[in-house]
């Protein structure tokens, strides 16, 4: 339902670094070009490794990284090669320097060494044609360095995603204004702006938007207007001062609603116009898990990405833990090594879904199915990193 933008761009190398490919990336060459060698040593012939004994050659030259040795290698005799240096003709095996023995051009080598041994063949990072980097991927930084590797400047990229967003709530004050009793401070926003710009999207903060229909309306009609999608936090419960659903209804179509997972009941998703449209609730740390489990997978699958799933792996898990059957939990996390060395995870404190103190220390959720369970000391649990993931 949600449609992946198509607007291809061509940008240089570095401007592509967290953009999401809008071509196949074929290799124009063999990577590495030539055989060349691993190890600081000496190119020898197979045919010159001693099956027992030790066996005495004759160097006849040197290879650098950028400076072959150009003869062809008879049988008797040896190149000294640094890493990275082409390997000679009529070479087939590196011998480390360290298992070399050298006086002058006199160069004895012991047996156990093997045809092949320490040689990177032409081809074996990526052979020409073949793709290197598939549509659909974002680029990390090692892509960089394998696109530098093939000669290649520029690639073509989806254009980024234009996000806008908006606090809803009558309560909410922007920092730099005093607070009389009841008001808070937006923190939403910033948790967004933090959370949308590490995943690459062009942003569009509309600020707080007060609990009126009209002034509802009217943000959604100019961010969908501006925008790809349109996130805005508060106002989805059923309360007196909640008009997103109401007003969605009237510009929009919503498409789910409630959702079975703690925290985060109520959600909204749904579409304005061609925007795609997702109303978090309010409380921090529900903006917060929603984000991460609905709103950054489908943003990533709307900016052309074709692998959006996070890791989940098992853990054991240090502290009690305890749910009622019904609805899935993220509890928050904190995922470390143990004396031993061994991953474990212990829960932050407070569980509540307005303490953000607890997503600020926690480094992933632990994720507990909807079934009602006590998980004791050392049980299994599952996490998922929200760190370090994009
Ligand atoms: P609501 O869903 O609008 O009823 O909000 C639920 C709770 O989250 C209330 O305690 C709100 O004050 C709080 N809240 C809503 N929006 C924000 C925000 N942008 N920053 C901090 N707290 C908020
Ligand atoms: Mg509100």
């Amino acid at each position: 339902m949600l449609t992946a933008v198509e607007c291809p761009q061509k940008v240089a190398l570095r401007v592509a670094l967290g953009r999401v490919l809008a071509q196949d990336v074929l290799s124009t060459a063999d990577v590495p070009a030539h055989d060349n060698s691993a190890m600081d040593g000496y190119a020898v012939s197979a045919r010159d490794l001693p099956a027992s004994g030790t066996r005495a050659l004759q160097v006849v030259g040197s290879a650098w990284a950028g400076k072959p040795f150009t003869a062809t290698v008879q049988p008797g005799e040896a190149v000294r090669i640094m890493t990275g240096a082409v390997v000679p003709a009529g070479c087939d095996a590196v011998v480390m320097q360290e298992q070399a023995e050298c006086d002058g051009e006199q160069l004895r080598i012991g047996n156990g060494h093997r045809p092949g041994q320490n040689i990177r063949r032409a081809g074996e990072d990526l052979s020409k044609g073949q793709v290197a980097l598939a549509r659909g991927h974002r680029m990390q930084p090692a892509d960089l360095g394998l696109l530098a590797s093939l000669g290649i400047s520029e690639v073509h990229v989806q254009r980024p995603l234009r996000v806008a967003f908006f606090s809803t709530g009558d309560e909410l004050r922007s920092i730099g204004e005093p607070l009389e009793t009841g008001q808070i401070y937006d923190s939403n926003r910033y948790t967004l702006f933090g959370m949308l710009t590490r995943l690459g999207v062009d942003i569009i903060d509309m600020g707080v938007v007060r609990d009126k229909p009209e002034a509802i309306r009217d943000a959604f009609v100019r961010a969908a207007a501006n925008a790809d999608c349109v996130i805005t936090s508060g106002g989805v419960s059923v309360g007196d001062a909640d008009y997103v659903k109401q007003v969605l209804d009237e510009v929009g179509e919503i498409s789910f609603w409630k959702i079975a997972m703690k925290p985060g009941r109520p959600l909204a998703f749904g579409r304005i116009g061609a925007a795609g449209f997702f109303g978090l609730p309010g409380n921090p740390v529900a903006v917060m898990v929603t984000f991460y489990q609905f709103v950054q997978p489908a943003l990533r699958h709307m900016a052309g990405e074709t692998e959006v799933t996070l890791p989940q792996f098992t853990v054991p898990c240090l502290s009690r833990l305890k749910k009622r059957a019904g609805r899935s939990e993220f509890q928050r996390g904190i995922l470390s090594r143990d004396a031993q060395g061994q991953w474990v995870v212990r829960k932050t404190g407070g569980q509540g879904s307005g303490v953000l103190s607890s997503m600020s220390s926690a480094n992933c959720f632990i994720v507990l199915p909807p079934q009602g369970m006590e998980i004791e000391p050392g049980d299994p649990v599952l996490v998922e990193p929200f760190h370090a993931l994009v």
